[in-house]
């Protein structure tokens, strides 16, 4: 996979020697260590991350964040696929998770042009939320005066009595 900037990305690395850029290869070139599994895993994991495109394009949100977290188990150094699963993440209100899967993806690719622009959604999305919790602590002062005041009635009662 090659990042945003042109620099090849290494999904995994060689679990015997800890050689890097093998991604794709059968065998390890310093070790000998057989990667075919290793190589299925990582067409394995394209195959859910096409599948998590496919229920985005057919509105199926959440499936696509099945499909690509699955993706991301398989392949945690996967920056697209942790984009992707930011935006998606978005666009069922999940702000928090979203932000959390940015993040990540930051991290692996720093200059990642969609990083800004799912960004700026989510800001967007942090400011309603905030306006909804005070919207939501507005309301709460209303209904606490209601409960005052109904004990308020009931000692006047006891004190009649
Ligand atoms: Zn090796």
């Amino acid at each position: 996979m090659i990042n945003s900037v042109g620099e090849v990305i290494n999904m995994y690395s060689c679990p015997a020697c800890g050689k890097e850029d093998v991604t794709g290869q059968i065998t390890c070139i310093r070790c000998g260590t057989d990667l075919s599994l290793l190589k299925t895993l990582d067409s394995v994991a394209d195959a859910w991350f096409n599948r998590a495109l496919k229920e985005i394009d057919d509105g199926n949100s959440g499936r696509a964040i099945q499909w690509l977290s699955a993706c991301c188990a398989a392949r945690p150094m996967d920056a697209e696929a942790l984009r992707i699963r930011a935006k998606v993440w978005g666009m069922l209100g999940h702000w928090k998770e979203a932000r959390y899967s940015l993040e990540e993806a930051r991290e692996i690719d720093p200059d990642a042009l969609e990083l800004k622009e799912i960004e700026s959604a989510l800001q967007v999305m942090e400011k309603q939320h905030e306006e909804k919790l005070q919207e939501e602590r507005l309301m709460g002062k209303v209904s606490l005066k209601t409960v005052r005041r109904s004990t308020r009635r009931k000692k006047n009662k006891k004190k009649r009595k």
